[in-house]
């Protein structure tokens, strides 16, 4: 079976977990520290807060950036569903934006129709790790007193116009699900150069719970601590920690890797009749090979390679579409047509590191067959 995304993981990386395992802390100890500052140095910004995984990570971006009940959070809909339920969960009220057709991320122009005062928060997604231009969207937080809440999940490693992803936004936020460019198995973090942010970020993680003396109220002694908001624990461990270290050092080599498979397929499958490309980007990080066909030979295509043992995927049905958002926000089909129809031709090819130059092959003569005699 050739599937559309699997981790890599080597022996330094398990070496890295036992070698905690035979130590003292197997959470709250050095090794989150150690983690957290060497993924802020390796993105290049000043703090940053690990969380149990990417949807956690969300949660304490939307409470840092004071979402409360009422605000409104413009996102897109074609994301993972975490993304909008992050700002349900704050009692925020996700409002979508249709998505440009190229790149599969929020259109400005589409959000900008949106803003309003009560905006809270602008959260692009650099769909499929295509780096969304974040410039529209910081001037128009701006303009309301909003922030940017990147949701980067799939595009850590990636960069635009001289910045890796994490340095722009207010926040931006990873996710290391195995099937992300490094793994924690579950993980995520959110990435600020904003100190309070961070503060925000670590309290909430945690229960709410502070022990810094100047932060309390009532100290009455050194076992004080205070609960001051209300948190959670979203806590990451040291043994995640510990792989999401010695998979870091591993990044540039997997962000290349990507890039090596995705250019391969760009050869040969833009010669193919009806076949769309991912639109390119010289800082593409590739989490996900988009490619789209004719809506009507989606699912044949999808069936037959999934016949053939190749787990292909389609990201994303549109989230305003799923009963939940249907049932309670009113959303129904045409809402956002360039999303639906995204979605309609989408089939995410195999991209993985460790994915051999002969499993992607096979991919692409299947896929070469069917085009050519659908
Ligand atoms: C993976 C992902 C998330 C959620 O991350 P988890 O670690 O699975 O909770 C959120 N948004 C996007 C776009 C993702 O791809």
């Amino acid at each position: 079976m050739i599937p559309y995304g699997h981790q890599y993981i080597d022996e330094k990386d398990i070496e890295a977990v036992c070698s905690v395992l035979r130590g003292d802390w197997l959470t709250q100890g050095p090794t989150v520290e150690s983690f957290e500052k060497a993924l802020a140095a390796k993105v290049g910004c000043r703090y940053a807060v690990t969380f149990s995984n990417g949807t956690s990570a969300l949660h304490g971006a939307m409470f840092a950036a004071g979402v409360e009940k009422g605000d409104e959070v413009i996102t897109s809909p074609m994301t993972f569903a975490a993304t909008s339920n992050s700002a349900l969960y704050q009692g925020g009220v996700p409002v979508f934006a249709d998505i440009d057709e190229r790149t599969g991320c929020l259109d400005p122009e589409k959000a900008m129709e949106k803003l309003s005062h009560r905006t809270k928060v602008i959260a692009p997604i650099s769909y499929s790790g295509y780096p969304v231009k974040l410039s529209p969207f910081m001037e128009m937080a701006r303009s309301v007193g909003a922030l940017v809440v990147e949701d980067g999940c799939h595009a850590l490693g990636a960069s635009r116009d001289g910045f890796m992803v994490g340095q722009e936004a207010d926040m931006t936020v990873f996710s290391f699900h195995p099937v992300k460019h490094i793994t924690t198995g579950e993980g995520g973090a959110v990435v600020t150069n904003d100190e309070e942010l961070a503060r925000k970020l670590r309290l909430f993680r945690s229960h709410g719970i502070t022990k810094d003396p100047d932060e309390m109220e009532n100290a009455d002694g050194p076992w004080s601590n205070e609960m001051i908001d209300l948190g959670y624990n979203y806590r990451l461990t040291d043994l995640q920690c510990a792989l999401g270290l010695s998979q870091l050092e591993k990044l540039d080599d997997f962000v290349s890797y990507r890039r090596a498979v995705a250019g391969r397929y760009d050869e040969v499958l833009a010669e193919l009749p009806g076949a769309v490309i991912p639109a390119g980007h010289p800082g593409h990080g590739y989490h996900l090979y988009a490619f789209r066909v004719p809506a009507d030979i989606r699912k044949k295509l999808f069936l037959d390679l999934r016949d053939e043992g190749i787990w292909v995927q389609v990201h994303y049905p549109p989230v305003h579409l799923h009963p939940y958002y249907r049932k309670s926000f009113g959303y129904k089909i045409g809402d956002f047509p360039v999303a639906e129809r995204f979605y309609s031709m989408e089939i995410s090819l195999p991209v993985y590191v460790g994915l051999s130059e002969s499993d992607q092959g096979l991919v692409m003569r299947k896929i070469e067959d069917m085009l050519k005699n659908p």
